[in-house]
Protein backbone atom coordinates (compact mmCIF):
# COMPACT_ATOMS: atom_id res chain seq x y z
CA UNK A 1 0.00 0.00 0.00
CA UNK A 2 1.83 3.33 -0.85
CA UNK A 3 -1.00 5.57 0.39
CA UNK A 4 1.30 7.46 2.45
CA UNK A 5 3.09 8.61 -0.40
CA UNK A 6 1.21 11.01 -2.17
CA UNK A 7 2.31 11.57 -6.02
CA UNK A 8 1.67 15.52 -5.38
CA UNK A 9 1.07 16.93 -1.90
CA UNK A 10 4.73 17.81 -0.41
CA UNK A 11 5.17 16.53 3.29
CA UNK A 12 3.10 14.44 5.43
CA UNK A 13 -0.23 13.90 4.74
CA UNK A 14 -3.19 15.02 7.23
CA UNK A 15 -5.61 13.18 9.03
CA UNK A 16 -9.46 13.23 7.39
CA UNK A 17 -11.65 15.15 9.46
CA UNK A 18 -14.11 13.93 11.94
CA UNK A 19 -18.14 14.22 11.76
CA UNK A 20 -17.13 16.46 14.79
CA UNK A 21 -15.20 18.71 12.81
CA UNK A 22 -18.36 18.72 10.24
CA UNK A 23 -20.52 20.04 12.36
CA UNK A 24 -18.25 22.86 13.87
CA UNK A 25 -18.12 23.40 9.78
CA UNK A 26 -21.50 23.57 9.66
CA UNK A 27 -21.73 26.13 12.80
CA UNK A 28 -19.58 28.50 11.28
CA UNK A 29 -21.27 28.92 7.81
CA UNK A 30 -24.54 29.31 9.25
CA UNK A 31 -25.73 32.16 6.98
CA UNK A 32 -22.76 32.30 4.68
CA UNK A 33 -23.83 29.66 2.62
CA UNK A 34 -27.02 28.56 0.80
CA UNK A 35 -28.98 26.04 2.01
CA UNK A 36 -29.22 24.63 -0.99
CA UNK A 37 -32.81 22.73 -2.25
CA UNK A 38 -32.91 18.71 -2.39
CA UNK A 39 -35.80 18.62 -5.21
CA UNK A 40 -37.59 16.10 -6.93
CA UNK A 41 -37.83 15.99 -10.52
CA UNK A 42 -40.58 13.75 -12.12
CA UNK A 43 -39.23 14.21 -15.68
CA UNK A 44 -35.77 13.14 -14.18
CA UNK A 45 -37.25 10.15 -12.86
CA UNK A 46 -39.12 9.49 -16.32
CA UNK A 47 -35.47 9.53 -17.81
CA UNK A 48 -34.09 7.47 -15.42
CA UNK A 49 -36.71 5.09 -16.57
CA UNK A 50 -36.39 5.24 -20.44
CA UNK A 51 -32.36 4.54 -19.54
CA UNK A 52 -33.65 1.34 -17.31
CA UNK A 53 -33.76 2.24 -14.14
CA UNK A 54 -37.43 1.56 -13.25
CA UNK A 55 -38.46 2.91 -10.16
CA UNK A 56 -35.41 4.94 -9.51
CA UNK A 57 -36.28 7.93 -7.38
CA UNK A 58 -33.97 11.11 -7.91
CA UNK A 59 -33.74 13.71 -5.86
CA UNK A 60 -31.32 16.26 -6.40
CA UNK A 61 -29.22 18.35 -4.17
CA UNK A 62 -28.94 21.71 -6.23
CA UNK A 63 -24.96 22.50 -5.41
CA UNK A 64 -25.56 24.78 -8.56
CA UNK A 65 -27.75 27.09 -6.87
CA UNK A 66 -24.94 27.31 -4.31
CA UNK A 67 -22.84 30.93 -3.65
CA UNK A 68 -19.94 31.22 -6.39
CA UNK A 69 -22.37 28.40 -8.43
CA UNK A 70 -20.52 25.16 -6.42
CA UNK A 71 -20.05 23.69 -3.19
CA UNK A 72 -16.51 24.16 -2.81
CA UNK A 73 -17.15 27.93 -1.40
CA UNK A 74 -18.37 25.48 1.70
CA UNK A 75 -14.36 24.20 1.73
CA UNK A 76 -13.33 27.59 1.54
CA UNK A 77 -14.75 29.61 3.93
CA UNK A 78 -14.04 27.19 6.49
CA UNK A 79 -10.44 27.16 5.97
CA UNK A 80 -10.25 30.56 6.07
CA UNK A 81 -12.81 31.39 8.99
CA UNK A 82 -10.30 29.09 11.26
CA UNK A 83 -7.19 31.56 10.28
CA UNK A 84 -6.16 34.29 12.79
CA UNK A 85 -5.42 37.52 11.93
CA UNK A 86 -1.56 36.98 11.00
CA UNK A 87 -2.35 34.08 8.39
CA UNK A 88 -5.28 36.12 6.98
CA UNK A 89 -2.65 39.24 6.74
CA UNK A 90 -0.12 36.71 5.37
CA UNK A 91 -2.71 35.25 2.56
CA UNK A 92 -3.44 32.24 0.31
CA UNK A 93 -2.13 31.35 -2.52
CA UNK A 94 -3.65 28.85 -4.92
CA UNK A 95 -3.22 27.69 -8.84
CA UNK A 96 -6.66 26.47 -10.67
CA UNK A 97 -8.94 28.07 -13.12
CA UNK A 98 -12.27 26.94 -12.11
CA UNK A 99 -14.46 26.61 -9.01
CA UNK A 100 -11.92 26.11 -6.38
CA UNK A 101 -10.41 29.53 -7.35
CA UNK A 102 -13.20 31.29 -7.28
CA UNK A 103 -14.23 29.66 -4.08
CA UNK A 104 -11.42 30.67 -2.23
CA UNK A 105 -11.45 34.10 -3.80
CA UNK A 106 -14.80 34.58 -2.21
CA UNK A 107 -13.77 33.42 1.14
CA UNK A 108 -10.76 35.78 0.77
CA UNK A 109 -13.07 38.59 -0.02
CA UNK A 110 -15.35 37.39 3.12
CA UNK A 111 -12.93 37.24 5.69
CA UNK A 112 -9.99 39.50 4.96
CA UNK A 113 -7.29 37.15 3.30
CA UNK A 114 -4.63 38.06 0.94
CA UNK A 115 -5.13 35.63 -1.49
CA UNK A 116 -3.26 35.21 -4.79
CA UNK A 117 -4.25 32.68 -8.01
CA UNK A 118 -1.79 31.33 -10.42
CA UNK A 119 -3.29 30.51 -13.44
CA UNK A 120 -1.50 29.34 -16.84
CA UNK A 121 -1.23 31.85 -19.43
CA UNK A 122 -4.42 32.41 -21.86
CA UNK A 123 -6.83 30.66 -18.92
CA UNK A 124 -10.42 30.39 -19.38
CA UNK A 125 -11.64 34.52 -19.61
CA UNK A 126 -14.69 33.89 -17.68
CA UNK A 127 -13.58 32.50 -15.23
CA UNK A 128 -10.58 34.72 -14.59
CA UNK A 129 -12.84 37.48 -15.28
CA UNK A 130 -14.74 35.84 -11.79
CA UNK A 131 -11.60 36.04 -10.00
CA UNK A 132 -10.19 39.23 -10.28
CA UNK A 133 -13.85 40.26 -9.89
CA UNK A 134 -13.73 38.63 -6.43
CA UNK A 135 -10.90 40.74 -5.54
CA UNK A 136 -8.11 38.18 -5.79
CA UNK A 137 -4.84 38.74 -7.48
CA UNK A 138 -3.90 37.01 -10.39
CA UNK A 139 -0.76 35.83 -11.66
CA UNK A 140 -0.54 34.71 -15.16
CA UNK A 141 2.13 31.53 -15.78
CA UNK A 142 3.35 28.97 -17.51
CA UNK A 143 1.30 26.48 -20.12
CA UNK A 144 0.03 24.13 -17.84
CA UNK A 145 -1.56 23.12 -14.32
CA UNK A 146 1.61 21.61 -13.31
CA UNK A 147 3.55 25.32 -14.06
CA UNK A 148 1.35 26.86 -12.22
CA UNK A 149 1.65 25.08 -9.58
CA UNK A 150 5.17 25.25 -9.43
CA UNK A 151 4.99 28.90 -9.29
CA UNK A 152 2.26 28.85 -6.63
CA UNK A 153 4.51 26.81 -4.18
CA UNK A 154 7.58 29.13 -5.14
CA UNK A 155 5.03 32.14 -4.49
CA UNK A 156 4.09 30.62 -0.94
CA UNK A 157 7.80 29.54 -0.03
CA UNK A 158 8.62 33.15 -0.62
CA UNK A 159 5.87 35.48 1.16
CA UNK A 160 4.66 32.89 3.53
CA UNK A 161 1.28 32.64 2.63
CA UNK A 162 -0.36 29.53 2.73
CA UNK A 163 -0.50 27.11 -0.50
CA UNK A 164 -4.38 25.61 -0.70
CA UNK A 165 -4.14 22.63 -2.45
CA UNK A 166 -7.53 20.46 -3.95
CA UNK A 167 -7.40 18.27 -2.20
CA UNK A 168 -4.62 16.65 0.93
CA UNK A 169 -7.05 19.65 3.27
CA UNK A 170 -8.95 18.40 6.07
CA UNK A 171 -11.12 21.96 6.77
CA UNK A 172 -11.80 21.76 2.88
CA UNK A 173 -13.47 18.52 3.12
CA UNK A 174 -15.06 19.15 6.59
CA UNK A 175 -16.83 22.03 4.99
CA UNK A 176 -17.64 20.53 1.93
CA UNK A 177 -19.09 18.01 3.89
CA UNK A 178 -22.09 20.22 4.78
CA UNK A 179 -23.67 19.76 1.87
CA UNK A 180 -24.20 15.84 2.57
CA UNK A 181 -24.97 16.49 5.67
CA UNK A 182 -28.03 19.25 4.64
CA UNK A 183 -29.37 16.75 2.52
CA UNK A 184 -29.41 13.87 4.67
CA UNK A 185 -31.36 15.92 7.26
CA UNK A 186 -33.47 17.41 4.69
CA UNK A 187 -34.09 13.56 2.91
CA UNK A 188 -32.87 10.78 5.36
CA UNK A 189 -33.83 7.78 3.08
CA UNK A 190 -32.14 7.82 0.64
CA UNK A 191 -30.87 4.84 -0.29
CA UNK A 192 -27.95 5.53 -2.57
CA UNK A 193 -25.91 9.07 -2.93
CA UNK A 194 -23.98 9.79 -6.43
CA UNK A 195 -21.41 12.16 -5.98
CA UNK A 196 -18.94 13.47 -8.74
CA UNK A 197 -14.51 13.36 -8.40
CA UNK A 198 -12.11 15.60 -9.01
CA UNK A 199 -9.98 15.23 -6.61
CA UNK A 200 -11.89 13.39 -4.03
CA UNK A 201 -12.67 15.70 -1.51
CA UNK A 202 -16.73 15.87 -2.28
CA UNK A 203 -17.05 12.04 -2.36
CA UNK A 204 -15.19 11.61 0.77
CA UNK A 205 -16.70 14.22 2.94
CA UNK A 206 -20.12 12.18 1.71
CA UNK A 207 -18.46 9.29 3.08
CA UNK A 208 -17.47 10.64 6.70
CA UNK A 209 -20.83 11.75 6.75
CA UNK A 210 -23.05 8.83 5.60
CA UNK A 211 -20.47 6.37 7.91
CA UNK A 212 -21.78 8.75 10.49
CA UNK A 213 -25.29 9.41 10.43
CA UNK A 214 -26.57 7.06 7.38
CA UNK A 215 -24.72 4.12 7.76
CA UNK A 216 -26.74 1.82 5.10
CA UNK A 217 -26.54 4.81 2.61
CA UNK A 218 -24.56 3.75 -0.07
CA UNK A 219 -21.87 6.21 -1.71
CA UNK A 220 -20.79 6.04 -5.00
CA UNK A 221 -18.16 7.91 -6.96
CA UNK A 222 -18.51 9.22 -10.40
CA UNK A 223 -15.51 10.22 -12.44
CA UNK A 224 -14.76 11.48 -16.07
CA UNK A 225 -13.65 8.37 -17.98
CA UNK A 226 -11.26 10.77 -19.52
CA UNK A 227 -10.13 12.04 -16.60
CA UNK A 228 -9.67 8.38 -14.38
CA UNK A 229 -7.27 8.97 -11.84
CA UNK A 230 -9.36 8.67 -8.44
CA UNK A 231 -11.21 5.96 -10.07
CA UNK A 232 -7.93 3.83 -10.95
CA UNK A 233 -6.28 4.53 -7.77
CA UNK A 234 -9.15 3.56 -5.41
CA UNK A 235 -9.31 0.35 -7.88
CA UNK A 236 -6.11 -0.25 -7.72
CA UNK A 237 -5.45 0.46 -3.91
CA UNK A 238 -2.59 2.66 -4.42
CA UNK A 239 -2.31 6.35 -5.71
CA UNK A 240 -2.41 6.29 -9.58
CA UNK A 241 -1.80 9.20 -11.99
CA UNK A 242 -3.83 8.95 -15.55
CA UNK A 243 -4.91 10.78 -18.62
CA UNK A 244 -6.24 14.06 -18.11
CA UNK A 245 -7.96 14.87 -21.08
CA UNK A 246 -11.84 15.46 -20.07
CA UNK A 247 -14.00 18.55 -20.79
CA UNK A 248 -15.17 19.11 -17.47
CA UNK A 249 -13.54 21.37 -15.72
CA UNK A 250 -14.41 20.21 -12.15
CA UNK A 251 -13.30 16.93 -13.07
CA UNK A 252 -10.24 17.96 -14.73
CA UNK A 253 -7.70 16.18 -12.32
CA UNK A 254 -4.59 14.15 -13.27
CA UNK A 255 -3.95 12.13 -10.06
CA UNK A 256 -5.21 10.55 -6.63
CA UNK A 257 -4.66 12.21 -3.72
CA UNK A 258 -3.74 10.09 -0.08
CA UNK A 259 -6.65 12.09 2.36
CA UNK A 260 -9.39 11.46 0.18
CA UNK A 261 -8.11 7.94 -1.15
CA UNK A 262 -7.83 6.93 2.61
CA UNK A 263 -11.34 7.84 2.43
CA UNK A 264 -12.67 6.47 -0.05
CA UNK A 265 -11.28 3.33 0.31
CA UNK A 266 -13.32 2.27 3.43
CA UNK A 267 -16.74 4.45 2.46
CA UNK A 268 -17.04 4.23 -1.07
CA UNK A 269 -19.65 1.20 -2.32
CA UNK A 270 -18.79 1.93 -6.40
CA UNK A 271 -16.91 4.06 -8.23
CA UNK A 272 -18.57 4.36 -11.57
CA UNK A 273 -17.35 6.42 -14.85
CA UNK A 274 -19.47 8.17 -17.84
CA UNK A 275 -17.58 9.60 -21.08
CA UNK A 276 -18.05 13.17 -21.76
CA UNK A 277 -20.80 12.58 -24.57
CA UNK A 278 -22.72 11.38 -21.76
CA UNK A 279 -21.67 14.27 -19.33
CA UNK A 280 -23.07 16.39 -22.12
CA UNK A 281 -26.49 14.35 -22.31
CA UNK A 282 -27.23 14.77 -18.84
CA UNK A 283 -26.82 18.26 -18.90
CA UNK A 284 -29.49 18.54 -21.51
CA UNK A 285 -31.44 16.50 -19.35
CA UNK A 286 -30.88 19.19 -16.56
CA UNK A 287 -31.73 21.75 -18.86
CA UNK A 288 -34.76 20.43 -20.61
CA UNK A 289 -35.97 18.19 -17.76
CA UNK A 290 -35.41 20.48 -14.78
CA UNK A 291 -35.01 23.78 -15.83
CA UNK A 292 -31.44 23.83 -14.05
CA UNK A 293 -28.09 24.65 -15.48
CA UNK A 294 -25.33 22.35 -14.15
CA UNK A 295 -21.44 22.42 -15.70
CA UNK A 296 -20.11 19.14 -17.05
CA UNK A 297 -18.93 18.37 -13.37
CA UNK A 298 -22.16 19.27 -11.90
CA UNK A 299 -23.95 16.62 -14.44
CA UNK A 300 -22.01 13.98 -14.25
CA UNK A 301 -23.48 12.41 -11.31
CA UNK A 302 -26.69 12.36 -12.71
CA UNK A 303 -24.70 11.20 -16.36
CA UNK A 304 -23.63 7.62 -13.71
CA UNK A 305 -27.35 7.14 -13.33
CA UNK A 306 -28.66 7.28 -16.83
CA UNK A 307 -25.26 5.36 -18.09
CA UNK A 308 -25.51 2.27 -15.47
CA UNK A 309 -29.51 2.38 -14.46
CA UNK A 310 -29.17 -1.02 -13.10
CA UNK A 311 -27.45 0.01 -10.58
CA UNK A 312 -30.49 2.37 -9.24
CA UNK A 313 -33.36 0.45 -10.40
CA UNK A 314 -36.77 0.78 -7.84
CA UNK A 315 -34.32 2.88 -5.23
CA UNK A 316 -34.48 6.30 -3.71
CA UNK A 317 -31.14 8.36 -5.00
CA UNK A 318 -29.77 10.94 -4.34
CA UNK A 319 -27.63 12.99 -7.01
CA UNK A 320 -24.88 15.57 -6.15
CA UNK A 321 -25.32 18.75 -8.76
CA UNK A 322 -22.56 20.16 -7.41
CA UNK A 323 -21.95 22.98 -9.81
CA UNK A 324 -23.43 25.32 -12.29
CA UNK A 325 -20.72 27.11 -14.22
CA UNK A 326 -21.33 26.14 -17.83
CA UNK A 327 -19.92 28.67 -20.67
CA UNK A 328 -21.68 29.35 -23.36
CA UNK A 329 -20.16 27.25 -25.69
CA UNK A 330 -20.50 23.96 -23.27
CA UNK A 331 -24.05 24.90 -23.21
CA UNK A 332 -24.89 25.11 -26.81
CA UNK A 333 -22.97 21.71 -26.92
CA UNK A 334 -25.19 20.32 -24.06
CA UNK A 335 -28.07 21.24 -26.18
CA UNK A 336 -27.48 19.66 -29.00
CA UNK A 337 -25.98 16.23 -27.32
C1 LIG B 1 -14.32 20.58 -7.97
C2 LIG B 1 -15.61 20.10 -8.48
C3 LIG B 1 -15.96 18.75 -8.47
C4 LIG B 1 -15.02 17.70 -7.97
O1 LIG B 1 -14.88 17.81 -6.57
P1 LIG B 1 -13.65 17.17 -5.81
O2 LIG B 1 -13.93 17.53 -4.41
O3 LIG B 1 -12.39 17.78 -6.36
O4 LIG B 1 -13.67 15.72 -6.08
C5 LIG B 1 -17.21 18.38 -8.94
N1 LIG B 1 -18.07 19.30 -9.39
C6 LIG B 1 -17.78 20.61 -9.44
C7 LIG B 1 -18.78 21.55 -10.00
C8 LIG B 1 -16.55 21.06 -8.98
O5 LIG B 1 -16.25 22.37 -9.03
Amino acid sequence: MSLATPVHAPGAVPAPPTVHDVLLAAHRLEGLVVHTPAVVHPELDRAAADAGAQGARLVVKHENLQHTGAFKVRGALNLLLGFDATARERGIVAYSTGNHAQALAHAARHTGTRCTIVMPTAPNPVKERAVRRLGAEVVLHGRTFDDARARATDLADNTGARLVGAANEPALVAGVATATLELLGDVPDLDVLVVPVGGGSGAAAACLVAAALAPGLEVVAVQAAASPAAHDSWRAGELRTAANTTRAEGLAVGSGFALTQQVLRDGLADFLLVDDDQIAAAQRAYLTGARTVAEGAGAAALAAVLAHPARFLGRRVGVMCSGGNAGEIELRRALGA
